[in-house]
């Protein structure tokens, strides 16, 4: 698949003298995000080849992993059933963009409390999950493991060596470590968590091979899912001088952290980044939902 990467101009760019290209991951699907695109690839190739015909997986309400697994589920005939984290969503997921869509593509939504989705998501339930969905293949919230990372490892391509830095938003840190794992060793990847937490750098670590890395914890913007005026402004500013649409939950804090530290001169003059755009467009409405109750600024669509 060739994705292409697009220079941004941007008068701050110019001034810095650093250029700025973004890969378009997020154009790879309409409803999918680009980088779980990647990580159910060779997830959906192992579950055909066992003869797997039940795809079931675990996320919350607004989950990108969710949307993406239905959606890939239903392009290779198999059934799919996504463990929710909300029991009160049973009587509401309709009003939920995300939810909404991932029952559209024949999802099968299963909701269980807060305090059981954590021991679930563990492994203590999984043997009562098989009793109530027979045999399934089971792949972890936000879908990272080792084959979503090789699936990852196919976002750079040769054609992105002379990069001197790659930016990457991080979740769960699959997508950063298949980009690691890909980059050169004189290239150097900096990701920036959309949540709080230093627990990442160790799951990257499960599956990074590699030491060129680092993380920009600055610019979570609260937590995961979690956003200011400030960030929507941004968001909807850098959408009408580029054209290029952000996410509010990865794509845009990450962009936000990029620019600020362009801005605060932290690269050299003469420094070449690209910057993944990961997708995630289908948050945005179930986001504006969230924004609007609480007459927050929208983000433009
Ligand atoms: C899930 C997601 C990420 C984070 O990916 P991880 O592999 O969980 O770190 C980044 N960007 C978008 C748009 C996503 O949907």
């Amino acid at each position: 698949m060739r994705i292409e990467n697009q220079k941004v101009n941007l008068p701050i760019l110019e001034e810095k003298r650093v250029a700025l290209f973004i890969k378009r991951e997020d154009k790879i699907h309409p409803l999918i995000s680009g980088n779980k695109y990647r990580k159910l690839k060779y997830n959906i190739q192992k579950a055909m080849l066992g003869k797997h015909d039940t795809l079931l997986t675990f996320g919350g309400a607004y989950s990108n992993h969710i949307a993406a697994a239905a959606c890939a589920a239903q392009e290779y005939g198999l059934q799919s059933v996504g463990v929710i984290r909300g029991e009160e969503l049973a009587f509401k997921w309709k009003d939920n963009p995300t939810l909404a869509l991932a029952a559209e593509m024949g999802m099968q939504l299963k909701f269980v409390p807060r305090g059981d989705y954590r021991k679930i998501k563990n492994g203590e339930f999984l043997a009562r999950l098989n009793d109530e969905f027979g045999r399934f293949y089971p792949l972890p919230e936000g879908g990272s493991n080792t084959l979503a990372v090789k699936g990852c490892e196919e976002i750079l391509t040769g054609e992105d060596a002379d990069f001197d830095i790659i930016c990457s938003s991080v979740g769960t840190g699959g997508t950063v470590a298949g980009i690691i794992n890909a980059s050169g060793i004189d290239q150097h990847v900096l990701g920036f968590p959309a949540l709080k937490g230093d627990f990442l750098k160790e799951d990257i670590r499960k599956f990074a091979v590699k030491g060129n890395w680092d993380l920009q914890t600055d610019y979570h913007f609260g937590g995961y899912a979690k956003v200011t005026p400030e960030l929507i402004r941004f968001m909807n500013d850098f959408k009408r001088e580029t054209k290029i649409p952000l996410d509010p939950v990865y794509t845009g804090k990450m962009m936000f952290g990029l620019l600020d530290m362009v801005q605060k001169g932290q690269f050299k003059p003469g420094t070449k980044i690209l910057a993944i755009h990961t997708g995630g467009l289908q948050g945005i409405k179930g986001m504006n939902a969230k924004l609007k109750i609480k007459n927050l600024p929208l983000i433009d669509l």
